[in-house]
């Protein structure tokens, strides 16, 4: 895939503006690629869209080649669509809350549920009860029960002959007189989807009210993922996927697929059987995968880095004429982000000590560095630009829309102001023009 993917990039040449044409070539073989993942037909198409509108007409920059663009386009709309944020198992609310794993037979489920029983137990000392409500396979219980035991987490005792929403509300009863924070309802699954089974999920949701639904599903799943994820989805309205067998050979189509279609997070992953194996799931990581790895990654990286390197360029020849205005800022502070905050910039510094003092007099730490990047992104464009507008109504404003004080946005602009003069100052000194950005 690599190699296509780089030889077809190779032939979209010229600069400017990506073209409808470059891009729907390049797109082509991002289709190919997808459906090789086993990403659903019908995400497959809607993302192609999103990269075509992001795509078309977005302006190459210099010394990037527009190839490099289309990939690094691809790249952040699948990282976008996969959820840029892990996000975990959501535990705000009374206790015993009540986690319902739902599935498939086979996709997953009572692993999962004692490998986050053993994660909640550990990482965040929870007490938590695992009950299995899986009355129609045999041994089922007894499974559950066994792994309990391996791990060390309370399972609810087995009274044969009673039916799934008897048990639940038996673990609930027991949770709440247990003092467990956490209950955790391991249900039945079906070879597929079928109507029985959706009216059983949704009688065991009714009765134990869960706080959070995880839908657990096989990452090898494929074209099917999509149904499944639907139909799980439109019944129970589920809270989380679970994507389980990551450690297998497939490309991971799959989590791009259920995302897209039930707009809910990718909490966890499974990477094997053993009952340590789940983690919380990376987005870029999975990227990467779907679109085939290796270079791919390495052409992104390079690609990023040009970027950067031109933004630097462009802001150190604005310093250089004194018109570093708080977009340029934010630029900077983003930068700063990047490699290891202030601390980290300024220790890259030689001999600049006394500079380092007045950063530090200043209040400058990298919490602080966030909330700036907030203060500016509340301005409007003409704000940005002009900082010399700001008065008192304005100020007011950008503080409310940011969550700070009017000082602190005083205190932005002060430091702005400062930093602008600095620049100023250093622009006529070669030497240290060279360390912003290295333009000579
Ligand atoms: P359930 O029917 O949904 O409850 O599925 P099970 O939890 O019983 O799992 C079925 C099989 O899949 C078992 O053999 C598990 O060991 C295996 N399994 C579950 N999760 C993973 C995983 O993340 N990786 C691998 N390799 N195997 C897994
Ligand atoms: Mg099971």
């Amino acid at each position: 895939l690599s190699d296509r993917l780089s030889g077809i990039f190779d032939k979209i040449t010229g600069r400017g503006a990506l073209s409808e044409k470059d891009v729907s070539e390049a797109l082509r073989e991002v289709r190919r690629a997808l459906l090789e993942a086993d990403v659903a037909l019908e995400v497959v198409r809607a993302f192609t869209e999103k990269v075509r509108e992001r795509a078309v007409g977005a302006e190459v920059v210099r010394s990037v080649k527009p190839g490099q663009m289309v990939v690094k386009i691809v790249h952040d709309q699948l990282v976008e669509m996969l959820g840029e944020e892990a996000s975990e198992i959501n535990l705000h609310a009374a206790p015993p809350v009540a986690i319902m794993m739902v599935g498939l037979q086979g996709s997953g489920k009572t692993t999962s549920t004692a490998k986050i029983a053993k994660r909640l137990s550990e990482r965040e000392k929870k007490k938590v009860l695992m009950a299995s409500l899986d009355t129609r396979r045999p041994a089922a219980q007894e499974q559950l029960k066994v792994l309990g035991e391996q791990i060390g987490v309370a399972t609810l005792p087995i009274i044969e002959g009673q039916g799934p929403v008897d048990i639940a509300k038996r673990a609930q009863n027991a949770a709440r007189l247990g003092g467990y924070d956490v209950v955790m309802l391991d249900t039945a699954g079906r070879t597929h989807i079928d109507e029985p089974l959706m009216i059983e999920m949704e009688e065991v949701k009714r009765a134990s009210n869960p706080h959070e639904i995880l839908l657990v599903a096989d990452a090898l799943t494929g074209q099917d993922a999509v149904n499944v994820a639907r139909s799980f989805n439109e019944r129970c309205a589920v809270t989380g996927i679970v994507l389980t067998r990551i450690d297998g050979d497939g490309r991971g189509g799959a989590a791009l697929s259920m995302r897209a279609v039930t707009g809910k997070p990718i909490k966890l992953i499974g990477t094997g059987e053993k009952i340590d194996a789940i983690e919380a799931f990376h987005p870029s990581r999975i990227a990467d995968r779907i679109l085939g790895m290796g270079d791919i990654v390495s052409l992104v990286e390079r690609a990023s880095e040009q970027i950067d390197q031109e933004k630097a360029l462009k802001t150190a020849q604005k310093m250089k004429k004194g018109e570093f205005d708080l977009e340029d800022f934010a630029e900077q502070l983003r930068q700063m982000e990047k490699i290891g905050g202030m601390s980290g910039i300024m220790s890259m510094m030689p001999g600049i000590g006394k500079m380092k003092k007045q950063v530090a007099a200043a209040g400058i730490d990298d919490s602080v560095v966030k909330r700036q990047l907030a203060i500016i992104s509340s301005m409007t464009r003409q704000e940005r630009q002009k900082p010399a507008v700001m008065n008192a109504s304005r100020k007011k404003r950008v503080a409310a829309g940011s969550g700070v004080e009017v000082q602190d946005v005083n205190k932005l602009l002060k430091m702005h102001r400062q930093m602008s003069d600095m620049m100023k100052k250093l622009g006529r000194n070669k030497k240290m023009a060279g360390l912003f950005g290295g333009a000579q």
